[in-house]
């Protein structure tokens, strides 16, 4: 039997990988990448450059492993709706399989796909822990509450341990003329290098997971929610590209901490938990990537901030840890998750800008970006989304900062013009004495700005709207 086995993007490993497994099982395998013209476009590629970065290198690196087991990734340029049917018939497969994406136009892809090819179109679990569908409450009904579908999630739902490499892939048939369509580079894509972001492949993804297990896993329940630490596993980018399967990281943290250290995998394994519930959400409801839960909130009066907006985006707001939260993204595509939630509430709450504003610019820009989470952390911190953050909880930037950030590391780290000001007034420059600000080198208005609104008289306004709504 031949078998097509079409990567795609949040696939890319050959560890843990159902459809590979399954191909080589079966006989000989053709390992293909489609290159959207579309998404490799030079201007769009440029709008994502870091997941453009660590996506090339996760394909590099896939490339190696494959030649490693005696495969060859095939690259091929169009759409995949053509593509893969058409050389489905070229090279004469028996069936086409690939990993099974939650996301709407991923669904859509993925019937136009088998509704054209003339072969059987196999689609497997990969993406999360558990297929999507299959965690429901007594009453066969999807949970629409983080916890009891957790419990039950734990008490019911068996996660199988995750699937070896296969050994030796049969080398590529001699009968299929294919020429490779050149894989793009950074530079031919006109993006420049950032070395400040993750290495992408299984290798570094291995490394970090194993590192994560072997020191910050530990005393993850106490630091988990510490800006200035930095101490989660930064894994949400493998779990992204499929660099590691949620399987195999489930089961090397259990392996490593249940017993070891049982709270630690309580709260860690929790966080997995999350990201499968974004995911459950999502195929239960693919309207959430652009339209509320919460359906009321599609009336809003969201107001539209540009200048605010950009001083968000550029991390000019003058409030110093929501503007670290904001050059992190920049800098290093990465926001730690508490930031995350400080920075979304100032989007939607202090500024009052839509939601899929600040999602679309988080999408851009984060190496992890990811339909399904992002889109229920930006739901949950509006307030509209799955078991959301009430209405009424509105991050305070100034104590966020001061809990989460104590010694004000992470703001001198991002904000570096405020780096010599006392711990006491980092978060709350604009409460400094003159000497102080003076001795710090900081002059507000010039060398760092004054916060561009009044969070006490933003966060009325808020409440006063979103009690309207809910009164309607
Ligand atoms: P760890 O704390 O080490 O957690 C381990 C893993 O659990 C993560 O890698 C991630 O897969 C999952 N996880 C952790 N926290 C959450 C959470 N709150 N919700 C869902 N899954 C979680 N995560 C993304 O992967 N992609 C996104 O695009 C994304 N956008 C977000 C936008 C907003 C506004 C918010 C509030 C959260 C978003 N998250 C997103 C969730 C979370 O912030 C990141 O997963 C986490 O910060 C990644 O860091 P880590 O790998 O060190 O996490």
């Amino acid at each position: 039997m031949r078998t097509l086995v079409w990567f795609r993007g949040k696939d890319l490993r050959v560890a843990d990988h159902a459809p590979l497994a399954d191909a080589a099982r079966r006989g000989e395998v053709l390992c293909l990448f489609v290159l959207d013209p579309f998404f490799f476009a030079p201007a769009r590629a440029r709008r994502l450059p870091h997941r453009m970065q660590v996506l090339l290198e996760s394909l590099e690196a896939l490339r190696g492993n494959l030649a490693h087991l005696g495969a060859r990734l095939l690259l091929a340029e169009g759409r995949s709706v053509d593509v893969v049917p058409r050389l489905a018939r070229a090279w004469k497969v028996d069936r086409v399989v690939a990993q099974r994406w939650c996301e709407p136009f991923a669904r859509e892809r993925d019937r136009r796909v088998a509704a054209a090819l003339g072969v059987p179109f196999e689609l497997f679990e990969g993406e999360t822990l558990t297929p999507p569908g299959t965690v429901r409450s007594g009453a066969g009904t999807p949970f629409q509450v983080f916890t009891p579908f957790a419990r039950a999630l734990r008490a019911t739902v068996p996660i199988a341990e995750p699937l070896r490499a296969p050994r030796r892939l049969l080398p590529p048939p001699v009968d299929i003329p294919h020429d490779d369509a050149p894989l793009p580079t950074l530079a031919s894509l006109g993006i420049a290098r950032n070395e400040r972001l993750p290495g992408g492949g299984e290798k570094p993804a291995r490394a970090r997971l194993r590192d994560f297990l072997a020191t910050n896993a530990a005393r993850y329940p106490d630091e988990r929610n510490r800006l200035d630490l930095d101490s989660t596993s930064r894994l949400s980018v493998d779990l992204h590209f499929g660099t590691l399967s949620p399987r195999s990281v489930w089961s090397a943290a259990r392996e490593a901490l249940e017993d070891a250290h049982p709270a630690a995998w309580q709260s860690w394994s929790n966080e997995l938990l999350w990201r499968e519930f974004a995911h459950h959400v999502l195929w239960e409801e693919p309207e959430l990537l652009d339209r509320p839960h919460r359906r009321a909130f599609e009336a809003f009066p969201w107001e539209d901030d540009a200048a605010g907006f950009a001083a968000w985006q550029s991390g000019r707001t003058g409030y110093p840890v929501v503007d670290a939260a904001s050059r992190q993204l920049l800098g290093e595509g990465y926001v730690h998750n508490r930031a995350r939630m400080i920075a979304a509430s100032f989007v939607t709450k202090d500024l009052r800008v839509d939601w899929r504003r600040g999602y679309a610019h988080y999408l851009e820009f984060l190496v992890d970006g990811d339909w399904a989470q992002n889109a229920a952390g930006w739901q949950w911190t509006a307030g509209c989304g799955f078991d959301a953050a009430p209405y009424f909880r509105i991050f305070n930037p100034v104590e966020q900062g001061k809990r989460f950030d104590p010694h004000g590391a992470y703001v001198r780290r991002w904000v570096p013009e405020l780096a010599q000001l006392p711990a006491r007034w980092i978060h709350e420059p604009w409460e400094a004495p003159p000497g102080v600000l003076a001795a710090a080198g900081v002059v507000l208005g010039g060398t760092y700005p004054r916060p561009i609104l009044d969070h006490a008289a933003r966060r009325d306004d808020y409440l006063a709207a979103a009690t309207a709504l809910k009164q309607r």
